[in-house]
């Protein structure tokens, strides 16, 4: 097995997604071999802690995974805590000494990894900072992973990237949307690379529409302060609907470079008018169920009274290219709707004499599998093809999707994370939209809690004579 040295600095080692999330993803890597004895881990946030209670929190947030106690504390021996405030400049100097002498404690060889799971307004300053202070390595490599958002608009994003530009390349740049990291979109992919039979029938000519939906059973809860400067279209579309979006729909690179393919996609996003964004796309905000048991977005304590934050968003995309370009790609996602549902449904069109399916439903939650619906004559060829990419036993052994992330990482292996081409071109689609619902002031709450979403979600489909399948 490949052995990776490397030294990964965490900014926000105190937060949630470190210990949900971050700490597990190690620690399989450390499990399966990936991380041996020569990797360090320094935590970095505001909190004053010791490295006794760092240990502790990362011995707690890998117990149910560890084989024993011992196990997670040899883990745990590797990580170093600095309490840091992201603005002063002394803090990066004790970085780069405590960086070197883990450096040669490890044998790490210079390679780095630093990790920003903090607010996206710290960014800029960490990284202008990693530069000044000299805190990136002369040796090895220095990638930079960035968590969402990035950026609230196409103008923020770009001044955003512009300032990671000073001390990171683009290729040293990992912008992490975890759907990319999920099993059932690693094995879209390969599936699609893998199998013409399969590939062929991708297009327009033969799919009646795709339908791709990212529901959320769960309101915005604690989260009301940040989703009021968000809103379901910045939040979910901007980043993963597009994303699963332009894996669907991309020519599959012969050279492997899924990442320009996907630019591709995003680049013939429609530049719809104001009245096209009116008759395309839905926006909606949750009201209370009809059994009085959830509360309405507005009731959050952290949400305006008038508030007129979308927690739903549905849209009809039309690419333009000659791929795609008759074939409706219907997006819907939400908050507090009936049930946590996320899948990509393609729906083939019925032409005599062909051996195609009717449809095939990628489910990605609540779990991991798909559904073939076809006639038994025609279902062979294709149920092969899916059984083997999709079999039940890989998909719950494949990694989680940090750790594929990180771990790719690692591998300088760039293709589940979005290059800046890509987040230009959703965010420019995505101000369009956003343009064009600020010049109106919506009529919320308008759908109920517990429903999927606004009637007008259901009636964007029925114009074109379609249904949503979920
Ligand atoms: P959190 O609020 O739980 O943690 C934030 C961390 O930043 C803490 O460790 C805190 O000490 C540190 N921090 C804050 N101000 C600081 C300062 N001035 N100097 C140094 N450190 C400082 O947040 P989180 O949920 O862990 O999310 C972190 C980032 O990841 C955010 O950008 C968020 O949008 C993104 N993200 C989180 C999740 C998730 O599941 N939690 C999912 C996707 C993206």
């Amino acid at each position: 097995m490949k052995k990776h040295p490397v030294l990964i600095t965490l900014f926000g080692a105190t937060g949630d997604l470190a210990s949900r999330k971050l700490y597990p993803a190690l620690f399989k890597l450390y499990q399966k071999g990936f991380l041996a004895e020569d990797f360090a881990v320094i935590g970095t946030a505001r909190r004053p802690w010791t490295d006794e209670y760092f240990h502790s929190v990362v011995e707690s947030s890998v117990s149910s995974l560890a084989t024993s106690s011992n196990e997670a504390k040899q883990f745990a021996s590797h990580f170093y805590y600095l309490s840091h405030n992201v603005n002063d400049t002394n803090h990066y100097i004790k970085l780069k000494e405590l960086s070197k002498e883990l450096d040669n404690r490890y044998q790490l060889q210079g390679n780095r990894i630093f990790y920003l799971a903090v607010a996206p307004q710290f960014f800029g300053v960490i990284a202008k900072h990693l530069k000044d202070q000299d805190v990136l390595s002369k040796v090895g490599y220095n990638h930079l992973i960035i968590e969402k958002p990035f950026g609230h608009d196409y103008q923020s994003a770009e001044e955003l990237n512009t300032a990671l530009r000073t001390a990171f390349k683009e290729e040293q740049i990992y912008r992490i949307d975890h759907y990319l990291g999920k099993p059932m979109i690693q094995q879209l992919a390969l599936m699609r690379k893998d199998n013409t039979a399969l590939e062929n029938i991708l297009t327009g000519e033969y799919i009646k529409n795709i339908q791709i939906t990212l529901a959320e059973e769960v309101s915005v809860e604690e989260r009301g302060g940040y989703y009021e400067t968000s809103g379901a279209l910045r939040d979910m579309l901007q980043n993963h609907i597009l994303q699963v979006l332009a894996l669907i729909t991309m020519d599959t690179p012969l050279d492997g470079n899924i990442r320009k393919a996907k630019i591709n996609v995003l680049n013939q996003l429609p530049n719809y008018t104001n009245e096209e964004i009116t008759e395309y796309f839905v926006r909606g905000q949750y009201g209370e169920d009809s059994a009085h048991t959830k509360p309405a977005y507005r009731a959050n304590e952290h949400v305006a009274n008038e508030s007129t934050v979308e927690t739903f968003v549905a849209g009809k995309i039309s690419l333009q290219s000659n791929r795609w370009k008759n074939t409706p790609i219907y997006v819907r996602t939400g908050k507090s709707m009936a049930h946590k549902h996320t899948s990509i449904v393609i729906q083939f069109k019925e032409l005599p004499g062909s051996e195609i399916p009717r449809s095939i439903n990628f489910m990605i939650a609540p779990d991991e599998r798909v559904q073939l619906d076809s006639s038994e004559a025609t279902s062979t060829l294709y149920r092969a093809i899916l059984n083997k990419y999709f079999n039940q036993k890989e998909l719950q052994t494949a990694p989680e999707a940090y750790e594929k992330l990180i771990l790719d990482c690692m591998n300088h292996e760039s293709n589940s994370f979005s290059a800046w081409e890509e987040v230009a071109a959703s965010w420019k689609f995505v101000d369009l939209i956003r343009d064009a619902w600020n010049k109106e002031t919506p009529s919320f709450p308008n759908y109920q809690s517990g429903t999927m979403g606004p009637i007008a979600s259901d009636k964007l489909l029925e114009k074109d004579g379609h249904q949503w399948i979920i």
